[in-house]
């Protein structure tokens, strides 16, 4: 047989054309298909073929040429010599070979596509392509007659082949890289789009519409972790038909969510009918065919809070598809991330607004310079001023900055305080109203100002008047009858004989009166001192003397109920300047309460004694005592210790008018005393009241 004429003119010229394809075609297939085409002639072939492996070794790309005919999805039909034929052959040992007869070959297989001549004895030559040491594909190139071919032949098909490796490697990186591209320009617009709101629902859409555009699936399902109940909780859907409605609730230990939920890794079920490792729960959508999920965690600051599941993708996942749900689902972490804070930053702001609308008292914000910037509901009904009249006036025009209290430029608000003042504010019509103010400094969105807390106190002053009223009424109309009666009694004492046996009847009804008469004027001084005034009269007295009058008037009570009385007094005479009659009915009511919370015949210590100027009277007793929760409030108005066990009868006023009356004169009040152990009552006032 004729050696084939080829010359390395030809040869060479081939390999120019076929670099000129490689550099202006990017498309594989047509790279293949020309290649091919272009070789088939220079190498003598009847037909060829090349397949494209990717880094599995499995074949992904394919061109065949029979009798100068394309074929058709060759992929398929190159898969059995891959498998067992000659290509296999090469690409196991990545080494070329020349078969001089192909039935003498056992590495040859038969193949469909070259129909009648099959049977027939051919030769054939067959390459790796091999580019960076990586293997790309094979090619082989087959003549109907055996022993057609020579080394120089394989020495050509080993070029092309070298070549047609390169131009595959770079149509392969092409590809890759525009996969990359398409993959980052989708989670660029992903990107664009979640972070483009603030609003919860909006943003999980937006996701839910990204993923589903992005991998084209069936549904997209998105749940977030519910920390308290520990489950993930479907908070939205996607899909026609969706597998899964909103709300549904799955524990961490049920289905990929609560998988993925749980371990913070991607999964990727390809095949859900083959899968035995998740449990996927059943509990779906009856007319929902499910076939393969892809979901990944939602992360946001290290933490899982939820899980995006794509479900059902057009033909399978890619990884691609893998790489844009993994994207998707960590620009999802922080986009749900700020949303919610959002959201709550939101509530807070509402909230805070509703309590400032809705609140009872008049709310002022405003500047360092007294500018009205908000006022609430209450303060523009009461003012009658409109929010727009308000936010262009200053604090003072409402007649509420009182300049002593505030001082120069607020500065007595400087360091924080709050002050509390009244004042008459004064609306945009009629009379100024009475007003307690509160003001501090607070911050609100990072601007410091001052908060203005007013309160009507227009029927607290009425209830006061009113009480004043009921003070002067009772001091005119109950006083003097009351002295009238004592008077009286005094002349009944004097004109009736004793032997009528009148004097001891009067004598109580005196002691009565008398009793009346203190519970008067301590009500009235208790009101007075309460108001701030001063005490009335000073006068000076020897304290022996007030001292011996305030225990007699509780002895007759004490002798009756056999109470032991003792009294120490210094033995020189002290002088007291005081208002006497107040510091008479404290020690009364001191005297009159240890015999009131004592069993009768106990002992009761009455002392008197002076140090560093000051007159100390203590009087203990033998009672019941105090404990000392209620030490704490007996010398406030109107509290009673223990007042269901006790069956004492009184006001509660007693202490808190005795403290009043002693701190006036600059004086202190106190209690020593245990509960069951009798208590020690003593008040210490300076000799001399300063007035
Ligand atoms: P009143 O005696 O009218 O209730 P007070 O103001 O005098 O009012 O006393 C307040 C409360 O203090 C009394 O109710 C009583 O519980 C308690 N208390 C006062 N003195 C004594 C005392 N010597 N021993 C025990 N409890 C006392």
């Amino acid at each position: 047989m004729d050696l084939p004429t080829r010359d390395a003119y030809n040869s060479l010229n081939l390999l120019i054309d076929i670099s000129r394809e490689l550099v202006s075609a990017l498309d594989l297939a047509t790279v293949l298909q020309r290649v091919l085409s272009r070789s088939l002639e220079i190498v003598e072939a009847n037909s060829a073929s090349i397949i494209i492996l990717n880094e599995h070794e499995e074949p992904v790309d394919a061109a065949i040429i029979v009798n100068g005919e394309v074929h058709e999805g060759s992929v398929e039909r190159l898969k059995s010599t891959l498998d067992s034929g000659l290509a296999g052959w090469v690409v196991q040992h990545r080494q070329s070979v020349l078969v001089n007869d192909t039935s003498k070959d056992p590495r040859w297989t038969q193949r469909g596509y070259e129909g009648e001549y099959q049977e027939e004895a051919k030769s054939s030559l067959c390459a790796p392509l091999i580019a960076r040491d990586q293997l790309v594909g094979v090619i082989t190139f087959t003549h109907y007659t055996p022993d057609h071919y020579d080394q120089s032949h394989m020495e050509l098909v080993e070029a092309i082949a070298a070549w047609s490796a390169i131009a595959a490697l770079n149509a392969q990186l092409y590809e890759a890289s525009q996969r990359r591209a398409d993959v980052m320009s989708t989670l660029a617009e992903t990107a664009a789009a979640v972070t483009s709101t603030l609003d919860f629902d909006e943003v999980l859409n937006r996701i839910l519409e990204q993923t589903s555009q992005a991998l084209e699936v069936e549904a997209v399902l998105l749940g977030l972790v519910d920390k308290k109940s520990n489950e993930v909780v479907l908070q939205a859907v996607w899909g026609e038909d969706p597998p899964r409605e909103e709300g549904h609730r799955l524990n961490m230990d049920q289905g990929v969510a609560g998988w993925v939920a749980k371990h913070g890794q991607t999964v990727i079920i390809p095949d859900v009918s083959q899968d035995k490792y998740y449990s996927i729960d059943q509990n779906l959508n009856k007319n929902f065919e499910l076939r393969a999920i892809a979901a990944s965690p939602i992360k946001a600051e290290g933490q899982v809070v939820g899980v995006l599941q794509a479900v059902n993708p057009r033909t399978e996942f890619s990884s691609d598809d893998i790489l844009l749900l993994n994207g998707i689902s960590s620009l999802a972490g922080t986009a749900i991330q700020h949303a919610r804070l959002f959201n709550e930053i939101q509530l807070a702001h509402t909230r805070y607004r509703q309590l400032f609308e809705d609140n009872i008292d008049l709310i002022f914000l405003s500047d360092w310079e007294g500018r009205i910037l908000e006022a609430n509901r209450e303060a523009i009904e009461f003012s009658l001023f409109s929010r727009e009249e308000l936010r262009s006036m200053r604090m003072y025009h409402l007649g509420i900055v009182d300049w002593n209290e505030v001082g120069i430029n607020f500065e007595a608000l400087n360091s924080g305080d709050r002050l509390t003042y009244e004042a008459a504010f004064q609306p945009k019509f009629g009379a100024t109203r009475p007003v307690v103010v509160h003001v501090h400094q607070v911050t609100i969105e990072d601007q410091s100002g001052l908060q203005w807390i007013v309160r009507d106190i227009t029927e607290l002053k009425k209830l006061e008047r009113m009480r004043e009223d009921l003070t002067s009424m009772i001091y005119h109309d109950l006083r003097s009858p009351l002295a009238n009666v004592v008077s009286g009694l005094d002349l009944i004492k004097s004109m009736v004989p004793e032997e009528y046996g009148v004097g001891s009847v009067a004598s109580i009804a005196e002691r009565s009166v008398n009793r009346v008469q203190r519970l008067v004027s301590s009500l009235l001084d208790t009101s007075r001192l309460q108001s701030g005034q001063k005490i009335l009269n000073p006068t000076p007295v020897i304290v022996q003397i007030i001292v011996s009058e305030a225990v007699e008037t509780v002895k007759p009570v004490a002798e009756a109920s056999n109470f032991v009385l003792k009294v120490t007094m210094p033995e020189e005479p002290v002088t007291l300047i005081a208002d006497v009659d107040m510091i008479r009915r404290v020690m009364i009511n001191i005297l009159e309460n240890a015999l009131k919370y004592s069993s009768q015949g106990r002992r009761i210590d009455v002392d008197a004694r002076v140090e560093n100027e000051m007159l100390y009277f203590s009087v203990k007793d033998e009672g019941r005592g105090i404990s000392e929760q209620d030490q704490k409030i007996i010398f406030e108005r109107y509290m009673r210790a223990d007042l269901t066990a006790s069956k004492a009868k009184g006001l509660g006023l007693g202490l808190a008018f005795s403290k009043l009356a002693v701190e006036s004169h600059g004086g202190e009040i106190w209690v020593e005393s245990e509960l069951g152990q009798g208590s020690v009552f003593t008040f210490k006032i300076p000799l001399v009241t300063e007035t």
